[in-house]
């Protein structure tokens, strides 16, 4: 390694420590190395105090791959819908994502991002159509306030909508009992073949 290549490679392990938590994932052949980054930003165009962390998101970064989209859900949700995930949404979240992020991977899906905002009214939790290339998941943590296990249902939730879309990115989404199914199959036993089977069935339709 040159001096100048040593340099930046310092330079980028000491900016992805001062961005917060970080965590090797994992490497798979040919895939590039996978970090965790746990960021406190505001989506775009979303005023307010950022000390309050009010607009958490955390995003999975996998290095060397390049942004596939530039959504971002301040486009259609209302700075009020981003609200703060408690400890355990956050710890939850931070948990889980690894996995996640290693499952998409698994289905040819980019980055994922979790933002923790208040969706449709009787929703926890979704997947925004059209980013599978870097999958925008939103999380109402709110939602699983009385749940016995909170960390499992947010880590099916996050698999539940990653099922939405690996469907999405093979525009096979049909918004109807039967996708809702099969993603929630996929989430419970991560079979893949529950997806791919639901694809092939609407290729035929
Ligand atoms: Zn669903």
């Amino acid at each position: 390694m040159t001096d100048d290549g040593r340099l930046l490679a310092l330079g980028a392990v000491a900016a992805v420590a001062a961005a917060g938590v970080c965590r090797r994932v994992g490497r798979s052949m040919g895939s590039p190395a996978v970090f965790v980054r746990t960021e406190y930003q505001y989506p775009d165009g979303v005023p307010g105090d950022e000390d309050d962390r009010g607009f958490l998101f955390t995003r999975a970064v996998e290095t060397a791959r390049p942004s596939g989209h530039d959504y971002d859900p301040s486009w259609d949700y209302e700075p009020d819908s981003f609200v703060l995930p408690g400890d355990v949404g956050v710890d939850a979240v931070e948990g889980v994502l690894p996995e996640v992020q290693r499952v998409a991977g698994d289905l040819g899906l980019g980055a994922v991002r979790v933002y923790y905002a208040q969706v449709e009214r009787g929703q926890a939790a979704r997947y925004v159509d059209g980013t599978s290339a870097e999958p925008i998941l939103l999380l109402f943590c709110e939602a699983y306030r009385n749940e016995w296990n909170p960390v499992r249902e947010i880590r099916l939730s996050l698999l539940h909508e990653l099922g939405h879309a690996y469907l999405d990115s093979n525009m096979a989404r049909t918004y109807d009992d039967e996708e809702e199914e099969g993603v929630e199959r996929f989430a419970q036993t991560l079979d893949r073949t529950v997806l791919d089977e639901f694809i092939d069935r609407m290729g035929e339709g």
